[in-house]
């Protein structure tokens, strides 16, 4: 593949420690880029072996994106996706094991005869050539790849090696390094510390990687001084020392960056024209609507990973994006699944103003979920249902007004009589876990004259995907005529995508994911009205 030649390439890579935000800096810089006109997207390398993160358990690595193509990603694609609004794709992330699975599939096939297979340099060309994947169809001018983990660790070592032999093949001004690292504070020295960083640098260099740029995170701002010191002990100028300090939300890096030049920075080193001044209009406009609400609500999000606030990223942030457009602050409490009853349920959830049922997997938890669901369906609170969360509200709906008292999904219990969620047909012959799910974007019809059909405004809609059960169609005539209509049915298969109660103010459940496509600059409508539905709610109840 032949990458054409115009195209920029920006590596970001962290040091010091992890956690540092290495993706919310890369989204803010292609964020700035992008508002100067520039085509800019985003790739993440992953340094761990898992082919891609999809059979990690969201404890391990936090929500699992999925891409319109189908892809089961890291959930940074999401920043990525919430800043630039434009789509990712599979090609987007990463890993160490799709690597390594693709040099031992060419092996297997005969494409190394008679040679050694090595980490140099089948490995790391293999690298190369996916840094350059997105740049095959002219769509870009500037790739920002992102390498996950940080400097030092043995798995990065590969990607470091790619990244120092792709610069010194490429036009000096065709790359750009940019380096993420920590200032830690010294309460008792009373000041903020450059050694980490040196150190650092200095490991980046042993990799043969000078740093263009260094973007510095600080708790505090960085005086003149430090900013001289660090440039003269790291090698880089005075002015590619960027200071990065805690922002009250991750959507004011943008304009953090913009205030420490680091677009300008990055378009002097890769000689690129100063088109124009990023045009950052509507983001202002966003986060002037999301600092200054005019009333708060609170939503209960009833799940199994509350503890691990990443597990639901995109739900969270799906909730700033609708609650910025209602001008109004979003209380999300997340509630364990496991700790609700029948007989607490009452006590935890009485003063929501909305509850949404989160996705999942496995039976853990599951009875909480169905008990959640009943007390917004009796209450009449709004409700939303995602995925697992529109499934719980099938089976409660078939336990409790249909009386088919056990009712349940075949995921739950592969016994039950009355499997109201059954496996999809083409899952049922699947016997590998990794990536053999119903993944990404597939079409949906929506019925006129529905809730659904009100909250879209429209009858064709896209929406993304991942999960192997489904609603069973034998039962959909008693639920339509008990009350739940399905609203939005796959147009090919028939298969229900959202599920809604008549009899009940705003009760929606979604076997698709709609937090994946809700952006900072498009909300996504089914969250928007979710939460105006909210604010009815707690305008009648005073
Ligand atoms: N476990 C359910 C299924 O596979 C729901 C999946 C989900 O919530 N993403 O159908």
């Amino acid at each position: 593949m032949s990458a054409s030649s115009s195209v920029k390439y920006i590596f970001v890579t962290g040091g010091v420690s992890s956690s540092l935000g290495k993706g919310i800096v890369a989204a803010s810089l292609a964020k700035l880029l992008q508002a100067r006109g520039y085509r800019v997207t985003i790739q993440k390398f992953d340094p761990y072996l898992n082919v891609d993160p999809g059979t990690l358990n969201p404890y391990e690595h936090g929500e699992c994106y999925v891409t319109d193509d189908g892809a089961e990603t890291d959930l940074d694609l999401g920043h990525y996706e919430r800043f630039l609004n434009i789509p990712t794709s599979k090609s987007n992330n990463i890993t160490t094991g799709r690597i390594y699975y693709n040099v031992i599939t060419k092996e297997r096939e005969g494409a190394f005869l008679g040679k050694t297979v090595q980490v140099v340099p089948h490995i790391t060309d293999e690298i190369k050539r996916n840094f350059e994947l997105l740049s095959s169809k002219d769509e870009y001018d500037i790739i920002i790849t992102e390498i996950g983990g940080t400097v030092g660790d043995i798995e990065s070592f590969p990607f470091l090696e790619a990244v120092r032999q792709f610069r010194w093949e490429k036009a000096p001004t065709d790359t750009l390094v940019i380096h993420l690292t920590l200032l830690p504070f010294l309460k008792a020295a009373g000041e903020l510390k450059t050694k980490p960083t040196q150190h650092s640098v200095k490991m980046l260099s042993e990799a043969g990687i000078q740093p263009d740029i260094l973007v510095c995170r600080s708790e505090h701002p960085i005086p003149t001084e430090l900013r001289k010191k660090i440039a003269l002990f790291c090698n880089v100028n005075v002015n590619s020392v960027i200071e990065a300090t805690d922002a009250e939300t991750i959507y004011d890096v943008p304009l953090l960056m913009k205030k420490e030049k680091l677009d300008e920075r990055v378009l002097a080193k890769l000689k690129l024209a100063h088109k124009n001044e990023p045009d950052l209009d509507a983001w202002k406009n966003f986060l002037g609507k999301l600092k200054n609400p005019t009333r708060d609500v609170s939503i209960t999000v009833v799940g199994k990973y509350v503890e691990l606030p990443d597990a639901y990223k995109s739900i969270a942030e799906a909730f700033v994006h609708a609650g910025a457009e209602n001008e109004c602050k979003v209380k999300v409490k997340w509630i364990s699944s496991e700790g609700i009853n029948e007989e607490n349920v009452e006590t935890i959830l009485k003063n929501s103003e909305g509850i949404l049922v989160a996705p999942g997997f496995g039976s853990r938890g599951l009875e909480g979920k169905i008990t959640a669901v009943r007390f917004a369906r009796e209450n009449k609170i709004p409700f939303f249902g995602i995925c697992l969360g529109m499934q719980c509200a099938v089976i409660e709906f078939g336990r409790n007004v249909l009386g088919l008292k056990d009712a349940n999904s075949l995921e739950i219990n592969p016994a039950t009589p009355n499997p109201v969620i059954d496996m999809m047909e083409s899952q049922k012959k699947v016997t590998m876990k990794g990536g053999t799910m119903r993944l990404g974007a597939y079409p949906c019809e929506i019925q006129k004259g529905t809730k659904a059909y009100s909250i879209y405004g429209k009858s064709k809609i896209s929406e993304r995907h991942r999960h192997r059960y489904e609603f069973n169609n034998k039962y959909l005539d008693r639920y339509v005529k008990a009350g739940m209509l399905a609203s939005g049915l796959n147009p090919d298969s028939g298969l229900v995508e959202i599920v809604e109660l008549k009899d009940h103010p705003h009760f929606v459940g979604v076997q698709f994911h709609p937090e994946l496509k809700s952006t900072a600059l498009n909300p996504h409508p089914l969250f928007v009205k979710f939460v105006k539905a909210a604010i009815e709610n707690s305008i009648n109840k005073k």
